[in-house]
């Protein structure tokens, strides 16, 4: 029978590699949200609809096809997946994010996504708004300087600029209007297993997510 795994949590928890390497380890789906809202983000920009204009955004959001490949995202069939890592589509991504038409439009594609076995899915509500039924949930956090370390070393390491006090200041902006917005604020889901990563390498975060994913199966 197939399964739902939940992964929310901050920015640079490092929900992503976990969820990724959790998924190839179990053989199930790997969804990652934030690329969802980080494409519509991008899409909306550049078509410069502002996102306080939510009646003419309903609209805008009726002609946006976006489709998930194993590896990319695709918008209206452009593939969108090395633009939507900038700093400036976190920034897009978060404003866009709170805007109810923008969640709305989003939530029939990631819950769709349960259609094609079992999935781990990673993101700000997917435990509480997505899936509040999934066989198991996790929220993943660490403090802001850790989880600024972490993005420091994760953009070095693929050739980008890395700023540790912007990325740092970029984090806790993203943590305020993440967790303060009025829909689906970050927050951790009922029942969901708490996991403070500052001081746990990510093979650690690995081992433990899968032995409680296999513990939960075998009940
Ligand atoms: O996870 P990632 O950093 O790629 O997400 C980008 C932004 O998308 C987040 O800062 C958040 O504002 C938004 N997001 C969301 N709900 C999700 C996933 C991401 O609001 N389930």
């Amino acid at each position: 029978m197939s399964y739902v795994v939940t992964i929310d949590g901050p920015a640079g928890a490092g929900k992503s590699s976990v969820a990724r390497r959790v998924a190839h380890e179990l053989g199930i789906k790997y969804l990652d949200t934030g690329a969802i809202y980080r494409a519509i983000a991008l899409i909306l920009a550049r078509s410069e609809i502002e996102p306080g204009s939510d009646e003419f955004l309903r609209e805008a959001l009726k002609d946006i096809k976006i489709e998930l490949k194993e590896n990319s995202v695709l918008v209206n069939d452009f593939d969108v997946s090395g633009e939507i890592r900038t700093p400036e589509v976190d920034v897009l991504a978060s404003v866009y994010s709170a805007v109810p038409a923008v969640r709305e439009a989003l939530l029939g594609l990631q819950k769709a996504q349960k259609n094609y076995g079992s999935i781990i899915a990673e993101g700000r509500d997917v435990g509480s708004v997505v899936f509040p039924d999934a066989k198991v949930k996790f929220f993943l956090t660490a403090s802001p300087e850790a989880r600024a370390k972490r993005r420091c070393l994760e953009r070095v390491s693929k050739g980008q600029d890395a700023n540790y006090d912007e990325i740092l200041n970029s984090i806790k902006q993203r943590d305020i209007n993440d967790s303060t917005r009025k829909l689906a604020p970050l927050s951790v889901p009922d029942g969901a297993i708490y996991l403070d990563t500052s001081d746990m390498t990510e093979d650690e975060v690995i081992k433990f997510i899968i032995d409680s994913v296999n513990e939960a199966l075998s009940k």
